[in-house]
């Protein structure tokens, strides 16, 4: 029997896939990860056990309670803002940091990483939209950020996140998705000792016009997990 997870998990796969082709891409270029936050061990087990095994989370505060109590087996990616005081805690849970606004952030991260013994795969997000959250390094100051990426052992930044400003009609979050694409391009001729090769922008409302536009990792809560109680 196929439970309500394992139907919509099915349904946002065959989206993604047929958004990668509209796009002339592979269907091996999209990776799809579950954003959990607020939702239950039960459900976060539940999503496991139907195959999902890229997860997210977007607090390291909840991630601490969560994340033992799911057992090995999933990757996990942090996707919200991240101060740098818990960069500790952070290197230990995460596999991927989504966040990384900052050249201290990296530093910090990096630091952690080296003392768990661990190597963390990093995207660094960007202010595109001038985001008044302070999340986001300004793209004027994304050069220093990767000049000092390129230094790092133990976090290796192969891409650039985006958190557009929120729009229920997924064709005005296209231009962003155009632009951090844009960027990446730039960045990479500039920075050709680092891959940049990814691009994670893209959730329920507007995952397939990410997608077209670039996308390799979506981030999907809602459409997999239903709504959340309290706005995260
Ligand atoms: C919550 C969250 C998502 C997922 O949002 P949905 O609209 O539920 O798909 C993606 N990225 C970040 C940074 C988030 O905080």
């Amino acid at each position: 029997m196929q439970g309500a997870f394992a139907e919509r998990l099915e349904s946002v796969r065959r989206r993604i896939v047929a958004a990668a082709s509209r796009a002339g891409r592979p269907e091996g270029a999209v990776t799809l990860i579950g954003i959990s936050k607020t939702m239950s061990v039960e459900r976060v087990k539940e999503a496991v056990a139907a195959g999902l095994l890229e997860l997210g989370e977007n607090r390291v505060q909840e991630a601490r309670e969560k994340i033992p109590r799911i057992g090995p087996g999933p990757r996990w990616h942090l996707v919200g803002h991240l101060q740098g005081n818990k960069a500790n805690l952070a290197a230990r849970l995460f596999d991927v940091v989504h966040s990384i606004d900052s050249t201290d952030l990296l530093g910090r991260l990096d630091r952690a990483a080296a003392s768990a013994g661990r190597r963390l795969q990093g995207f660094v997000q960007v202010a595109l939209a001038g985001e008044t959250q302070k999340a986001g390094v300004p793209p004027a100051d994304l050069d220093d950020l990767l000049r000092a990426a390129a230094g790092c052992g133990h976090v290796e930044v192969r891409g650039l996140m985006l958190l557009p400003p929120y729009d229920p009609d997924p064709e005005r979050s296209r231009p962003w998705f155009r632009r951090l694409r844009e960027v990446a391009a730039g960045a990479r001729t500039r920075h050709p000792g680092l891959r940049l090769e990814d691009l994670s922008m893209g959730m329920s409302d507007d995952f397939e016009v990410a997608i077209e536009e670039g996308a390799t990792h979506v981030r999907v809560g809602r459409a997999l997990f239903g709504a959340r109680r309290e706005d995260a």
